[in-house]
């Protein structure tokens, strides 16, 4: 496929096309459920337009392809990591020392499961492998690997159509042409789509399993014997429309129901069958427990939060994912990767993917006594401009940047730096794609953050991996003045890619 080596700059509009524009985009946004529910406190509990760019951002097609070429290697990866138990619970035992409140909570949860019986060997990962372009190499770097409750694949496919509608329609060009001249230039993310493909993929390894029959013929209801996907969300969520979006791909394609529960109301509303293991919700079996939820401390407000994850670990449900799939997305486990010797242990192949693969890493260090630690520790002290400091947690909003870092060491007990890792800054370029945000047009420049998405299932214990696919991507940018890109967190938006 031939592109153009050199990015065209945004289109030029004037502003009453720009108005033109921003109508048009609202309808189609609205039309088609590109939303988010505005932040508390609700006024009133109207979903809002999700904040969105007015254009696709350039970003290299060969650094796109690349991510994506990669995608089934990183899942193998982390497949192994978490099939490879020795290593993986000696790392995140030790971890837990560090920090008890939440990687250590989920280990105990995980010793609970085990001592109760882990019926379910099989389980499933939807993971997003996030990347920002850096400008120093023009090459992809990886920021972070999640394994838990990943996000926006739903509405990335929206904002995909509807940049791709605006292109089409000729809103982003002079007399009503394209301005992107291919479908290519302008890709939308099957991620719906195929992220309710990898939920199927337990869904159907637990009904082969089970001996459950599914299909029907034409025009008949679906048997009541079917399981159902059991969402388990936080109440709150402001990202709903993100969930359904998967949730309504997974009915369509492949007419498997799923059911929403949220996390504080598990114990008291699911049943298990003591003999069999098998997970219950409202009369219907469940075989995959789909979490949305689940990744911060702040979740677990009561034991009933924590009894809730112990419960749902030990049936026969697969779980997306199970509590040792969560914490091989430790930024502990990132960072130890980055170590050559301990990669060659789970990829000691140095094929091309290898390569490519390890070629997303910056340097990241380990906060411990170790002689890389001590030099972490010197180095976040006399150059923290470089650095960004991260502790063992997801969701954004957690992580210290640059100036902040040796302030905020001096003030934390240095038998608690273990608990952190210190990742080199990734400087991606900035654009200047306007947002529209709650109506607002919002100019500042923009970073960017290309997630890919991947769905694998894999059994714990043989490391045996039984299907590994590319699940699309994410474009999400941010004002290049705020740290943390969270769309639902607020300082975000999403976005979409022009590749050239
Ligand atoms: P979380 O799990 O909370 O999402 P991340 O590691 O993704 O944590 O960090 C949150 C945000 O911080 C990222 O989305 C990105 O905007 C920024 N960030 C993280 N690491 C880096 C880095 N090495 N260089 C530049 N920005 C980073
Ligand atoms: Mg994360
Ligand atoms: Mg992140």
């Amino acid at each position: 496929m031939s592109t153009p080596s050199q990015s065209k700059p945004f289109p030029k509009l004037t502003s009453k096309e720009e108005q033109h524009l921003i109508n048009e985009l609202t309808h189609h946004a609205l039309s088609q459920g590109l939303l988010i529910y505005p932040p508390a406190p609700f006024e009133n509990y109207h979903p809002i337009q999700a904040p969105v760019t007015l254009y696709p951002t350039p970003f290299p097609s060969k650094e796109f392809e690349k991510a994506v070429s990669i995608s089934t290697k990183f899942n193998e990866l982390y497949a192994k990591v978490v099939s490879e138990r020795k290593w993986l619970i000696e790392v995140i035992s030790k971890l837990s020392q560090f920090d008890a409140d939440f990687t250590g909570k989920l280990y105990e949860s995980y010793k609970t499961a085990l001592a109760n019986g882990i019926h379910q060997p099989v389980s499933l990962a939807l993971i997003r492998s996030d990347y920002m372009l850096d400008t120093a190499t023009n090459q992809i770097k990886q920021i972070e690997f999640n394994t838990v409750s990943v996000s926006f694949g739903g509405l990335s496919t929206k904002v995909g159509e509807l940049h791709s509608f605006l292109n089409e329609n000729g809103l982003y060009g002079s007399n009503g042409s394209r301005y992107y001249e291919t479908a290519y230039e302008v890709p939308v993310s099957d991620s719906a789509k195929l992220l309710a493909k990898g939920l199927y993929h337990g869904v159907s390894y637990y009904e082969s399993s089970q001996k459950i029959k599914r299909k029907t013929a034409k025009g008949e209801s679906i048997p009541s014997t079917a399981t159902i996907v059991l969402m388990v969300i936080q109440p709150g969520e402001r990202n709903v429309f993100d969930q359904r979006a998967v949730e309504y791909a997974l009915f369509q394609n492949y007419g498997v129901r799923t059911k929403r529960v949220e996390l504080p109301s598990v114990t008291s509303q699911v049943k298990v069958d003591p003999e069999t293991h098998k997970l219950y919700y409202d009369g219907d079996e469940v075989s995959v427990v789909y979490y949305r939820s689940a990744y911060a401390p702040s979740e677990f407000t009561s034991s009933e939060t924590w009894d809730a994850r112990v419960v749902l670990e030990s049936t026969l449900a697969v779980k997306c994912p199970s509590l040792l799939t969560q914490l091989s997305g430790a930024k502990k486990i990132q960072q130890l990767l980055t170590d050559e010797s301990i990669l060659n242990k789970f990829l000691p192949v140095k094929d091309e993917l290898r390569t490519n693969l390890q070629s997303t890493f910056v340097k990241i260090y380990p906060m411990d006594d170790s002689e890389l630690g001590l030099k972490a520790a010197k180095l976040a002290f006399e150059q923290p401009e470089n650095f960004v400091l991260k502790p063992q947690r997801e969701g954004g909003g957690n992580n210290i940047y640059k100036e902040d870092i040796p302030k905020f060491l001096k003030n934390l007990p240095k038998k608690e730096w273990a608990g952190y890792i210190l990742m080199e800054l990734i400087h991606p370029p900035v654009f200047e794609n306007p947002i529209l945000k709650t109506g607002e047009v919002i100019k500042e420049g923009l970073v960017s953050e290309l997630g890919v998405f991947g769905a694998y299932l894999f059994d714990e214990q043989s490391g045996k991996v039984l299907a590994n696919d590319y699940s699309g991507h994410l474009l999400r940018s941010k004002t290049q003045s705020s740290n943390e890109g969270g769309v639902a967190a607020g300082f975000g938006c999403v976005d979409s890619l022009y590749l050239y």
